[in-house]
């Protein structure tokens, strides 16, 4: 499985994209800089986008990833969430009013809709683009699904935007094949108060998480840093001492 990062920042600057990561080319997670990193032959070729929640950091390129594969791509894109994702995108994104409703509007050259979109009922493996899905439900200000990506034994977990949480953890201490965790932290440790209510970590709150799961082997990639708190947030993790939590910038390549 190739881990390639298109964003990994809980802000935008011109250093910094939101949310994305692209799974061989043809799967991404989350769609905060999907078009920003990618040229256009790439974007038609992906086959799917799953979301982890509805935040605009996290959704806002499947504006215009869905444009210009309107007028390129041979088949839908396959944009899938859990349910309460898949209503606000119906509702307040693909709605005729911020933007043109690509779930009905059909590919130029044939081949379906613009946009398909998916339900991922929680903790029900589903087959997407190839790979098995499943979104596990997490703790953020809207409803939040941590994502597994699982092929040929091979298994990739995203946190999704997460303050502390349980369920996602045990789900992923049953995954023997599991190479990584892309895991959420936002905050210094002095705006814990800011973390807490806004659904996010710090190092500190972090620093328990890490003791969820026991897979010492798996490394944590770290994303969804505030620009402003980039150096400070690095500082804390470093004090943790953990050589599993590893930083990420913009354009890193994994192979897992
Ligand atoms: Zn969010
Ligand atoms: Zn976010």
């Amino acid at each position: 499985m190739d881990l390639r990062i298109l964003g990994c920042h809980g802000g935008e600057t011109a250093k910094h994209r939101t949310t994305s990561f692209l799974v061989d080319g043809r799967l991404a997670l989350d769609a905060g800089a999907t078009t920003a990193m990618l040229t256009l032959e790439e974007q038609v070729a992906l086959d799917a986008v799953v979301v982890s929640h509805a935040h605009m950091d996290h959704v806002r390129d499947l504006a215009s990833l869905a444009d210009n594969r309107c007028q390129s791509a041979k088949h839908p894109l396959v944009v899938a969430g859990t349910r309460a994702t898949i209503k606000a995108l119906k509702e307040h994104f693909f709605n005729n009013v911020l933007w043109p409703d690509f779930t009905v509007i059909p590919l130029v050259g044939g081949g379906g809709t613009t946009v398909e979109l998916r339900v991922l009922e929680p903790e029900v493996p589903q087959e997407i683009a190839g790979y098995a899905l499943r979104a596990v439900l997490v703790s953020h200000t809207i409803e939040s699904a941590g994502i597994v990506v699982e092929r040929e034994g091979t298994a990739l977990a995203f946190s999704g935007d997460t303050g502390p949480t349980d369920r996602f953890w045990e789900v992923l201490s049953e995954l023997p094949g599991l190479k990584a965790v892309l895991q959420e932290v936002s905050f210094p440790n002095e705006l814990e108060w800011l973390a807490k209510i806004s659904g996010h970590h710090t190092p500190s709150t972090l620093e328990r998480e890490l003791l969820k799961l026991d897979r010492k082997d798996v490394p944590w990639l770290m994303f969804h840093i505030k620009p402003a708190f980039q150096s400070a947030v690095e500082r804390e993790l470093a004090k943790l001492h953990q050589d599993r939590l590893e930083m990420l910038s913009l354009g890193d390549e994994f192979v897992l």
